[in-house]
């Protein structure tokens, strides 16, 4: 049993040595990539219910390396926050993307997108100079503050450290707050009494299966009489299906995102399709 005990330690400490040196190895390309522009950014939109209208749109990065190919951001995302180069990779996104969401008002005019989302990791949150980069980004591109919507995690906000500062400072500019992945963390819902919050991002999960009878379609009703209750915007995420979008909106939610809507791409279609719209 000994012997055996050590030989998965040897196991467990190879293994950690891989990851360990495949994020080095990841970081070192990321800088290149930066360097090179291997990056870019997709929106999806986020519409309103029933008719399917775009109302906002969520930036999302893409890394396509010249070897390994399409990199997902689950995978980099949490390296870059390691090693520190989120901070410069999430302003290159905060500025790529608000660049992007003039020229859309300037081009599509009444159907353009009102307001950009922008995900935050905690690092960024929580980088002294982060505000007024955000600050920054709204001169340069004289964007109103109330046209940006920043995406936070529970987990950003909860990490300790200056990122409920943070926050408040960005809510006194005038830009608004998303929590993203609303209702999988430990608890949402005592994060609500303590961070000025605009929009609620309810997650995917709580969308799957929620055409079946039961839990899920309880704890979506409920999430939704919290958010009107306290007069925030609620979003559905991860809407795959017609009958899943019907189903929200039977339930009350007036905002959704997902595959059904649309995939993230570089230029989405904001006119509204007949196809999209839910039944009424
Ligand atoms: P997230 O912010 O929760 O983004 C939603 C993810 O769900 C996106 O994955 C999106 O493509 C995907 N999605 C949207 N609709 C559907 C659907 O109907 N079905 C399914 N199965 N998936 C759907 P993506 O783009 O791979 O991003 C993954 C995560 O990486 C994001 O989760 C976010 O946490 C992070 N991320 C992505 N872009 C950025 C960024 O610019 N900055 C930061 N800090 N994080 C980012
Ligand atoms: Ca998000
Ligand atoms: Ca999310
Ligand atoms: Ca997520």
């Amino acid at each position: 049993a000994k012997e055996g005990g050590s030989r998965q330690h040897r196991r467990f400490t190879a293994d950690l040595d891989d990851r360990a040196g495949e994020a080095a190895r990841l970081g070192v390309e990321m800088r290149m990539g930066l360097d090179t522009g291997q990056f870019r950014m997709v929106y999806q939109p986020i519409v309103a219910l029933p008719h399917g209208r775009t109302k906002y749109v969520e930036s999302l990065v893409r890394w396509q390396h010249p070897e390994r190919g399409f990199i997902s951001p689950a995978d980099f995302i949490p390296v870059a926050e390691q090693n520190g180069l989120i901070v410069e990779l999430g302003e290159w996104i905060l500025r790529t993307a608000c660049d992007q969401f003039v020229v859309w008002r300037d081009r599509h005019g009444a159907d353009a997108p009102q307001q950009i989302s922008v995900n935050v990791s905690a690092r960024q949150l929580n980088e002294p100079g982060f505000v007024a980069v955000v600050a920054d980004v709204l001169a340069c591109t004289g964007m109103d503050a109330g046209h940006l919507i920043i995406e936070v995690t529970e987990t950003a906000v909860f990490g300790g450290g200056t990122a409920v500062q943070a926050v408040n400072d960005l809510k006194d500019l005038g830009v608004r707050i998303a929590l993203d992945d609303f209702g999988t963390g430990h608890s949402s819902l005592g994060l609500l009494q303590t961070v000025p919050v605009d929009v609620l991002k309810v997650d995917k999960s709580f969308v799957d299966n929620l055409t079946m009878a039961g839990r899920h379609a309880v704890i979506a009703t409920a999430l939704i009489q919290v958010s009107n209750g306290l007069g925030l915007d609620a979003v559905a995420e991860g809407v795959e299906t017609a009958e899943q979008a019907a189903e929200l909106y039977r339930l009350g939610y007036l905002l959704a995102q997902g595959y059904h809507f649309g995939r993230p791409v570089a230029e989405p279609d904001f006119r509204v399709s007949e196809d999209l719209a839910v039944p009424v």
